[in-house]
């Protein structure tokens, strides 16, 4: 059945474009074409191998001997290398209740990222996940071993994939990103409930937290993501479906009675209750190993999940980077700048801009002392993603500039040859 799904999403969504390109035909820029650019660099096989290494530490429930921590530097980790500055935010919880096995007194480790805007701004644009899992038996006995890659090692994934996407394209948001982690959502919240809070009392202009729970599992045939609605938000979901219908394959549900009674079940619920917008996806069709020894990443969707990584890149985007609405080349150009990597390098590097015009494009070397070792031009280089190789291995070690100059537009970058 895959092909007459596919067919009917690919035609609704080229009427969509369609109706765009005739609507804003002499703005180019509000075409979502420049947007798709960052869009397909997602990748399901990146989330996959997130969710095989946290799958990897055999358990995450949070009460276990030591706790999460291990998992908590696991994800530093991940987000410093995308440059986000992380840390694990460990707090203790006395006499604290666990619904299933009750009472319990133990520490914690949320992780909380953080990306600056460019320029200052006191607003938040928070994308959350809880990182602990918990496997029962069918007597709610809990198992020592709990691979939880769908609930949740995938919103974890998803999360460090938009590290990844905007560290790739060197983004720089309007307001501050968050990244969190958190611990011990499975006996209660405690992780989400212990940030939001903090958040009330440091008085966070909180602008939206968008919830990831269960969003890897799903069959073939039948995409859909569910958006588990708050009362005082109702905008940001009704946001949530229009993204996921423009940028995604996926068909998004809007629950209505006590179907929407699962978004009392996740860490969004924690900042709804103190008074922050929220939304929550979660996979339509219900995991089929959901909080067994079995729900590992072999039964993921690579692919729906990657449309999931989608829906949350743009609406990361668009809440926090510019206005998916309004969107402009100038938005492009100034959100998106030049990256080099590695950095140090050894015998190759590679130096990636984004172009949001055709341009000529000239690239100077200096070492030090400005003396030049390295020149290129390049003629008229097409709209997208543009990529210059360069050969090291004559490079002395040292600390070298690489000089970038484009129409309007003069980037330095400091590149270090370490052989
Ligand atoms: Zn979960």
């Amino acid at each position: 059945m895959p092909p007459i799904f596919k067919t009917d999403k690919g035609m609704k969504r080229y009427y969509f474009f369609l109706i765009i390109l005739l609507t804003f035909s002499s703005l180019r820029a509000q075409t979502p074409e420049e947007f798709s650019i960052f869009l397909d660099e997602i990748n399901g096989d990146s989330l996959r191998e997130t969710v095989a290494d946290l799958q990897n530490f055999e358990t995450r429930f949070c009460l276990r001997e030591g706790g999460n921590k291990e998992v908590a530097e696991y994800i530093v980790q991940r987000l410093e290398n995308y440059g986000v500055n992380a840390e694990i935010d460990s707090f203790y919880v006395q006499d604290g209740h666990f619904w299933l096995s009750g009472d319990f007194s133990s520490w914690f480790y949320n992780v909380k990222g953080t990306l600056a805007p460019a320029q200052s701004s006191d607003s938040i644009v928070i994308i959350g996940a809880h990182a602990d899992a918990i496997a029962t038996d069918a007597n709610y006995n809990l198992l020592p071993l709990c691979p939880g890659a769908d609930d949740n090692a995938s919103g974890v994934a998803v999360m460090i994939e938009m590290a990844r996407i905007i560290h790739q394209f060197n983004l720089l948001p309007k307001h501050h990103i968050h990244f969190m982690a958190y611990d011990a959502e499975e006996i209660g919240l405690v992780g989400a409930y212990h940030d939001a809070e903090a958040r009330v009392n440091n008085q966070e202009k909180v602008v939206v937290m968008l919830n990831n729970d269960m969003v890897s599992y799903q069959p073939d045939d039948d995409w859909k993501l569910t958006f588990h609605w708050y009362d005082n938000a109702q905008d940001i979901s009704q946001k949530a479906v229009e993204v996921c219908e423009t940028y995604t394959d996926i068909t998004p549900v809007i629950p209505v009675g006590e179907d929407n009674d699962l978004r009392q079940n996740s860490d969004s619920y924690a900042y709804d209750q103190n008074g922050f917008k929220t939304v929550f996806a979660i996979e339509n069709t219900f995991s089929a190993y959901y909080h067994t020894e079995n729900d590992s990443v072999q039964w993921n969707n690579a692919e729906f999940h990657e449309h999931v990584a989608r829906y949350n890149f743009a609406m990361l985007f668009n809440y926090g980077f510019a206005n998916l609405q309004t969107l402009s080349l100038d938005d492009y150009a100034s959100s998106a700048s030049v990256l080099v990597y590695p950095n140090p390098a050894n015998e190759s590097a590679t130096i990636q801009l984004y172009l949001p015009e055709q341009t000529d494009i000239n690239t100077v070397i200096t070492d030090m002392s400005g003396k030049i070792v390295w020149k290129y031009d390049n003629k008229s280089c097409a709209v997208g993603i543009f990529y210059i190789h360069l050969d090291c291995q004559n490079f002395a070690n040292g600390i070298y500039f690489c000089k970038i100059f484009s129409n309007n537009r003069n980037e330095t970058i400091k590149l270090i040859i370490n052989h």
